[in-house]
């Protein structure tokens, strides 16, 4: 049995979530083929496809970016009450 090419790749690599800092404000970051967009987070200002594509250069920005306090690349999308801890626990396993 032939299986039919619809076009769409057997697997979805699209990511929305940020591999720094684990914001997910529903940009695409990577598109379904896991091709990077590169849309800078709005939270920590890595840029999707530049700088984020190895495991060790995402754990030494978001080192270098929780050291410096963690500050927004745009201050006024800051949610109020908004909190590092919990929004760092929704980095993607892969790039803890
Ligand atoms: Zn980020």
């Amino acid at each position: 049995m032939q299986t039919q090419d619809t076009g769409q790749p057997a697997e979805d690599l699209s990511e929305t979530v940020c591999r720094v800092c684990g914001r997910d404000d529903g940009s695409l970051l990577r598109d379904p083929h896991g091709v990077p967009q590169y849309v800078i987070c709005d939270c920590c200002g890595i840029e999707s496809g530049l700088g984020d594509d190895h495991l060790s250069k995402v754990r030494e920005t978001r080192g270098y970016w929780v050291s410096q306090g963690a500050p927004w690349d745009v201050p006024k999308n800051r949610p109020a009450g908004w909190d590092v801890l919990e929004q760092l626990s929704a980095v993607p396993a892969e790039w803890r």
